[in-house]
């Protein structure tokens, strides 16, 4: 990567635009990509580790590091915590790395205040139907859970416009090379 000093890369997306998929996709084809690993609230689902998907933490331990500064930019999902650790955005930037952040809407609004040259993208499920079958698919919710994510997910929509750039998950591997192909064309 000719990049000396690394980027944000913000990808946002509603629950269940498949987002998960593609960016285990666009890790896969770009792996010096630096994923950025977030903390949250949120109990652990099946398979999910510690350290990899996110960092597990109860509310009492998110609050005293907000209170330590220790967030890039936090914000309250259905409930629970997520924020993104400044410590983890620091090493990727000091190595030279795009870091990618996988966060919801408020977060990304933060950064883009924060640091105008983040580039955004916000992935779409091709309609709201595919997007509440994906969500059901996964059977990690309880229903009133999902109904929650899918009134959110509506919401969330509607913020695309504040994204540079808007990529159709239509299918997994297009949906990345797309991103691919916006993520290299700020490295020349
Ligand atoms: P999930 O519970 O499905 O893993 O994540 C719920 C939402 O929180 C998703 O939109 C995900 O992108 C977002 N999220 C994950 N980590 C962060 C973070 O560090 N900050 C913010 N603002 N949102 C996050």
């Amino acid at each position: 990567m000719s990049n000396p000093t690394g980027r944000l890369i913000i990808i946002s997306a509603p629950s269940g635009a498949g987002k998960g998929t593609v960016i285990k996709k666009l890790l896969e084809l770009r792996p010096e990509l630096c994923y950025s690993i977030s903390v949250t609230t949120r109990k652990p689902r099946a398979g999910e580790i510690h350290g990899e998907s996110y960092y597990f933490v109860s509310h009492e331990r998110f609050q005293e590091l907000i209170k330590a500064e220790a967030f890039l930019e936090y914000a309250d999902f259905v409930g629970e915590y997520y924020g993104t650790p400044k410590s983890m955005i620091d090493d990727c930037i000091y190595y030279g790395k795009d870091a990618l952040l996988e966060i919801e809407v408020q977060g990304a609004e933060q950064i883009m205040k924060k640091k105008p040259d983040a580039v955004s993208i916000f992935i779409i499920p091709p309609d709201m139907k595919e997007l509440e079958r994906r969500l059901r698919a996964r059977g990690t919710e309880s229903e009133e859970q999902l109904k929650a994510r899918l009134e959110r997910a509506e919401q969330e929509l509607e913020e695309k416009v504040h994204y540079d750039y808007v990529v159709v998950n239509d299918d997994i591997t297009r949906a990345a090379e797309e991103i691919l192909k916006i993520i290299e064309k700020g490295d020349q």
